[in-house]
């Protein structure tokens, strides 16, 4: 099929959830992929910060079909040796206690939020169920995520939901210090705010939260959906504040474009969820289990983190030579980034992707890009002139 046959039948058999590209990717390399109709691009999406070691990197690709061709799902009655080894790395990089695993970025959330609920509730009983939670933040689509989310339009149509958010800006230390009233059990953050336009948080707004929490008692969540798994040049992108969190969720990267999602629990909370409490059919499944290792063990390496932060650089620093007079508020770290651009962003998605380059937008005025961390310089290069001329 070419792309408008596979367009077609989208439009007739799926639900019109997304407003989708004219594209259907088909195959892929590292950052470079080719569409349907046998258009390439360069990819500076990595299916939303998910494809950490591009397309189809052959390592990955090895580890996976090894697990595929033995065992390719058992339920959660017994033991998983991949989700195991995972669950060691991860409490090894992070120096927190225990994973579980789930299958997305808002299953994990949604979990975290459990967790700081019943953390609360077998300390402290009803009524310290509230969670704090910042304006511009993006924690998921379920019930219960959405409500977490601070942005009005995601409150819409379906009604009701979970009760017990409340919401505070972002870097306002006197705003969140006033809403961690004695109701509240845990604040949720992403370190860098994603789809609500790559937003950074101060250090010392996190540090002050970290010392306001610790003294109340209250959780802290990071949700690191977007920006763990090297994605800011750290392994965690609350590395960069010296602060550990409570709770941290991953997602996204972690298994290199198979679905997983964890939550991560440091000591104080990670024997709060027992036997029943909590599950899910799919999770730590071994085949997506064996793709997070692989990821692991190479993304974790200090020269690999090294390199995301050297190619972010380069990747700015060579946008900006291009177009600086167009490429303003440029943040984020590593190979997360954004600038504004004056206009719908969407139109600039459009006009990136006719010269053959992907990029996503956040927020109302954002462009912002996420490539493979293992993206190549010539591949940036060749991205990077395309961005520049659709600036210019
Ligand atoms: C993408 C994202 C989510 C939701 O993840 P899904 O896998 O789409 O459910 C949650 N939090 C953050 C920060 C995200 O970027």
């Amino acid at each position: 099929m070419n792309n408008n046959e596979i367009m077609a039948l989208d439009h007739e058999y799926i639900m019109a959830t997304y407003g989708r590209l004219p594209i259907a990717p088909m195959k892929g390399k590292n950052a470079t992929m080719v569409d349907a109709d046998g258009k390439t691009f360069i990819d500076f999406t990595s299916g939303i910060g998910v494809n950490s070691l591009g397309y189809c990197d052959d390592e990955w690709i090895a580890a996976v079909e090894a697990q595929l061709t033995k065992l390719q799902h058992m339920c959660n009655y017994y033991y998983c040796e991949n989700a195991g080894l995972v669950a060691k790395w991860l409490v090894e990089l992070s120096g927190m206690s225990k994973v579980f695993f789930g299958n997305s970025g808002a299953e994990a959330n949604e979990g975290a939020i459990k967790l700081a609920r019943k953390y609360s509730y077998d300390k402290y009983k009803d009524g310290r169920s509230t969670i704090v939670s910042l304006k511009s933040s993006f924690h998921g689509r379920t019930i219960t995520t959405l409500a977490a989310t601070g942005q009005d339009v995601f409150h819409q149509y379906f009604y009701p939901f979970t009760e017990g958010f409340k919401y505070v800006p972002a870097n306002d230390y006197d705003a969140i210090a006033a809403a961690c009233t004695d109701d509240v059990c845990a604040v949720i953050a992403e370190p860098i705010q994603g789809e609500g336009g790559v937003n950074v948080l101060d250090i010392d707004y996190v540090k002050k939260l970290r010392a306001l929490c610790d003294e109340h008692d209250i959780l802290l969540i990071f949700d690191e959906v977007q920006t763990g798994i090297g994605r800011t040049g750290k392994f965690f992108a609350h590395e960069y504040f010296g602060v550990k969190p409570d709770i941290m969720t991953l997602a996204k990267g972690l298994g290199g474009g198979l679905p997983i999602g964890v939550f991560i629990a440091g000591e104080k909370c990670c024997d709060t969820l027992g036997s029943g409490m909590h599950g899910t059919t799919f999770g730590s499944n071994p085949v997506v289990c064996a793709g997070a290792l692989n990821v692991l063990e190479r993304v974790s390496k200090p020269e690999f983190l090294d390199e995301v932060t050297k190619k972010g650089k380069y990747l700015c620093d060579k946008l900006m030579s291009y177009s600086p007079s167009k490429v303003v508020g440029v943040r984020g770290k590593g190979l997360m980034i954004g600038f504004q651009v004056s206009g719908n962003p969407k139109d600039y998605l459009h006009d990136c992707a006719d010269k053959g380059l992907l990029v996503l937008t956040a927020g109302s005025d954002v462009i912002r890009l996420l490539p493979p961390l293992t993206i190549s310089y010539d591949e940036i290069d060749k991205g990077v002139a395309i961005l520049a001329d659709v600036l210019k």
